[in-house]
This record gives structure tokens, sequence and C-alpha cells, in this order.
């Protein structure tokens, strides 16, 4: 009999992955947490049902999450990861040369545990307690109400905004961001699907838009998210995109980012120009 895994992208839509096993499956205070072996994807950690991340294409998230961020500012210090309990982001921002400490404050301990055991490649800078990372198992909307003017770099690593994610998105979570960032600083965030979350994008771009005087999208094609394109959206106190010196950027074994990515991922296309106009 074949197995298939399905996620209901939208209400119409669904996208299944044929799959050899469920190598985890257990409950949360927050959620439920799924490790499946798939075969198109390979292993994939998957939340309340919604496919997180796979081992097919995890690089392309995890490096534009971090690499872009971290080579608008040109010196990003001091960086704060909330969400991303799977360690792909904390595992790129370690190798960039000028961070010398990162936090990750991730709610649900058992993403974090479960990541370490079936997704090594993914979780190795956890695995391995890399020096420049800090773990915190806690809720990241109550640590940007205590932080002030701390980070160079936030980087917004959700889920979805349902359940605990939820308050990631929202006006009075941007405020304590702005307040928890140096006054050079900037963040990003994942801002899910162009083509299925219009009215939530143009929502968070407003918010994020009122509050820093540079609010920026970018985009990534990954195959395992709604619509097989990404969008994420930067609020930022002082650099631009326009600012990145590009013969600074160390050519590294990126498998996706590159110099031309970093300029290439702020081109729009017309409807996307639309949404945030
Ligand atoms: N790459 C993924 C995506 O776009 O689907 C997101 C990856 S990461 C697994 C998202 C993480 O955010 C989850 O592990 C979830 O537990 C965490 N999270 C959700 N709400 C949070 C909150 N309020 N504070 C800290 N972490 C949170």
């Amino acid at each position: 009999m074949e197995l298939w895994c399905s996620e209901h992208q939208t209400q119409d839509v669904q996208l299944s992955a044929r799959i050899r096993s469920t190598l985890f499956s257990g409950k949360s205070e927050f959620q439920e947490v799924m490790v499946v072996d798939s075969f198109e994807f390979g292993r994939m950690l998957v939340l309340d049902g919604v496919f997180q991340t796979s081992i097919f294409d995890e690089f392309i998230y995890h490096e534009m999450i971090a690499h872009v961020p971290l080579h608008i500012h040109p010196n990003p210090r001091k960086v704060l990861v909330i969400g991303g309990g799977d360690g792909g982001s904390v595992r790129e921002i370690v190798k960039h040369p000028a961070v010398e400490n990162v936090e990750l404050v991730e709610i649900d301990g058992l993403v974090v545990e479960v990541s370490k055991k079936y997704l090594p490649e993914i979780s190795s800078a956890l695995i391995e307690n890399h020096p420049k990372l800090r773990v915190n198992i806690g809720d990241g909307i109550q640590r940007m109400k205590a932080a002030k003017s701390e980070y160079d770099v936030i980087i917004v690593d959700c889920s979805d905004p349902i359940g605990p994610g939820e308050g990631l998105f929202t006006y009075s979570f941007y405020q304590n961001v702005y307040k928890a960032l140096k006054p050079d600083g900037l963040f990003v965030q994942q801002t899910e699907s162009p083509f299925y979350h219009q009215p939530l994008i143009k929502k968070l771009h407003k918010d994020i838009q009122s509050l820093f005087p540079i609010t920026e999208l970018y985009l990534a094609q990954i195959p395992l998210y709604p619509g097989g394109l990404h969008s994420f959206t930067i609020g930022s106190k002082k650099y631009d995109s326009k600012s990145v010196n590009i013969e600074k950027i160390l050519d590294l074994p990126y498998r996706y980012y590159n110099k031309d990515v970093q300029q290439s991922c702020f081109i729009l296309p017309n409807f996307i120009k639309n949404i945030i106009a």
C-alpha cells in the first residue's frame, strides 16, 4: 500500500508527497510534530500538518533567510533568530565571518530535539554546540518585549501565522523588533507565498513600512512551499539592498546564494510590486 503525506496549502490545493515511512510522530505543548521520509523531498519536518523543511530543498530557504540580510548589514556581530528550531538558519549564520554570537529562541523544545535526531544535516550547528550559538527554549514574542537596542540583525524564521507563530505577524511584534534592534539594525521575516498570501503580505508590509525607514521584499524559488515561490520581508533602520558591497561577499560553497542572487532576488514582477505598492 502506498503511503502519502499531504499539506493543505490552501482550502482548495494540496501538496502530497509519497513517503517511505514516518520516522517520528508526537505532540508537544504547542503543536503536532512529525518527521517523514519521502521519496521526492527526502526527510521532512511537518508541524501541524504543514511542511516546514525538507532535505531536498532546505538549502534555498536557509541560505536566503540568512545570507541576504547578513550581507546588507556591514557588520552583523550580534544576531537573533526567532523560531528556526530545525537549526538550518543558524547553520548558515555561524558561517558569516562578522558574526560573533547568535541566539536562537525557539518556542518548542521538541522541534529542536527531533531535528537533532532525524535531520542532522540541517541541525549540525545545534548538534555540535557551535561556539557562536546559544539556544533558548522560549517565546520569541516575549523575548522581543524584553529586548532593547541589542541586536544588529534579527531573523524571524517562523511557521505560518496560526498557532504559536500568529503573534509574530502583528504590528505590536514589529514595534518590539524595532526596539530590540541597534540604531542601525535590520530584521528579516519569512512572509509566505506571493501567490496565496497576498492580503497578509500587504498588511505586514504596511505595518513594517510605518515603523522602519526601509522596507524591502525579496524572493526565492522553493518547491516545497505553496506556489513554489517564497517571499521574505526586510525592515531596516539604515541599510538597504543597494548599499551592499558585492565585491566583499565571500565565495563560500553556497548552493543557491551568490553575489548575483544577492542583487537579483530584489527584482520583483509587477503583480508582486502591486501587492506592496
Ligand atoms: N522554514 C519554515 C517555514 O517557512 O515553514 C519555518 C521553520 S521553523 C521549523 C519555524 C519554527 O517557529 C517552529 O519550530 C515553531 O515552533 C517556531 N515558532 C512558532 N512560534 C514561535 C514563537 N512565538 N516563538 C519562537 N518560536 C516560534
